[in-house]
């Protein structure tokens, strides 16, 4: 097998040939400024629109409240900081997040750390599941926001959303999710999941790279990031990616409306691995919750090696998948999910994360299985890690 093996459909997946060729007369046959009024700027917005509808009914909420953005990481940010800033002149300065979250939420909470606000960071138990007892304990009257996202990225926990949400609810605060992972993965539902705010991004779900979504619940204002011009009821400013945006309604309605037989494909192909490593590999132990996780996610530790060398050893078996820290990859220091989940060091360190796509085959879980049967035992042989613990 000479082909590349894309195992790694949690870092990023490849566009669909139908969302591509819906994007390509986006670039140069219509490529009016959809704020222009002349017919040809007038096409560009109506495709924003049709874009707009489409996320509206994936999510199930208004066109009005779905905001275009350029990427998860962007839409987090202004969900975060937007808040912050919105509710700090009401003395509202404290922020709810979790310890397992996306550098794109726990960044943005740093930075508004040094600039004098408060967060608590909620612990998980050892699937990585928060609490929605805990949350109700932590949130305080000077809560501006509670963020908690829908689904890991490391390790696939689906979080208790709709719990969640009715707490904030309850308290009355604000209620973000980062649904990059969960969106066109999980079924979701804005209204039943109590959300006022969500995070997607088209690049996970078979769309371009490069586009994001904010839902924002009517009522709710976060401050704008982006001053400028009008676009996005003046809360987004700068020319709209067109191509990207009816790329990412196309991708998100295609995603939504296979979502079960693509949940069932991917499921098969990682139970399939979970369970054949399991047995073949000793010592080798599934990360995260059995049932409640993402359907294409396998987070497998292979206690005794480095995440990075095995790797190393997949990648010249044409092999493509992540190890635990994948966002860590200029630092040493184990991925943060895999420590709160309270997995030693030493096991967090030798952690490798498949991510399944619709485009992935039983073959190729076959041939991962066989190279890592392969590779592990050899490596093991010259750890001096393995080999110590078993002496
Ligand atoms: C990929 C990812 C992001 C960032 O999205 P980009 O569009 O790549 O900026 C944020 N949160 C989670 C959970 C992700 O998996």
């Amino acid at each position: 097998m000479n082909e590349i093996i894309y195992l790694d459909n949690a870092a990023t997946t490849p566009v669909k040939e139908e969302v591509l060729q819906e994007m390509l007369p986006w670039f140069a046959q219509f490529y009016g400024n959809p704020s222009s009024h002349y017919s040809i700027g007038y096409e560009t917005k109506d495709a924003i629109d049709k874009a707009r509808a489409q996320v509206a009914a994936a999510l199930n909420c208004q066109p009005s409240e779905v905001y275009f953005t350029g990427c998860g990481t962007e839409s987090d940010n202004w969900a975060i900081k937007g808040s912050a800033l919105r509710l700090a002149p009401k003395g509202k300065k404290h922020l709810i997040t979790s310890a397992i979250e996306h550098h794109a939420v726990l960044h943005a909470m740093r930075s508004l750390e040094q600039q004098g606000f408060e967060v608590t960071y909620l612990p998980v138990d050892s699937k990585g599941f928060v609490s929605p007892e805990d949350l109700k304990a932590a949130i305080r009257p000077d809560t501006a926001l509670v963020s908690i996202m829908m689904a890991n990225n490391e390790i696939g926990t689906i979080e208790p959303i709709a719990k969640l949400g009715a707490v904030c609810r309850e308290k009355g605060v604000c209620f973000h999710t980062d649904a990059v992972q969960a969106a066109g993965a999980i079924p979701i539902d804005v209204q039943a999941m109590n959300i006022d705010m969500l995070s997607l991004s088209a690049h996970k779900f078979n769309g371009p790279k490069g586009c994001g979504v904010l839902y924002i619940r009517k009522g709710i204002a976060p401050l704008n990031l982006l001053d400028g011009g009008g676009q996005e009821g003046r809360r987004r400013a700068g020319t709209e990616n067109v191509a990207g945006i009816v790329g990412l309604g196309k991708a998100l309605e295609l995603a939504v409306s296979s979502l079960e037989q693509k949940a069932a494909h991917q499921k098969a192909l990682r139970d399939y691995v979970v369970q054949r490593i399991l047995k073949n590999i000793p010592e080798a132990r599934l990360n995260g919750d059995a049932d409640k996780r993402l359907p294409g996610n396998a987070s497998i530790s292979f206690p005794g090696l480095e995440g990075e060398t095995i790797l190393l050893d997949l990648d010249m078996h044409g092999i493509c998948a992540s190890t635990g820290s994948a966002c860590n990859s200029d630092s040493l220091d184990p991925s943060h999910v895999l420590l709160a989940i309270g997995l030693p060091h030493e096991i967090a360190h030798g952690t490798m994360r498949f991510s399944f796509g619709p485009q992935n085959t039983q073959e190729e879980a076959e041939f991962l299985c066989e190279t890592l049967e392969q590779i592990i035992p050899n490596r093991r042989a010259m750890s001096p890690i393995w080999n110590s613990r078993k002496a």
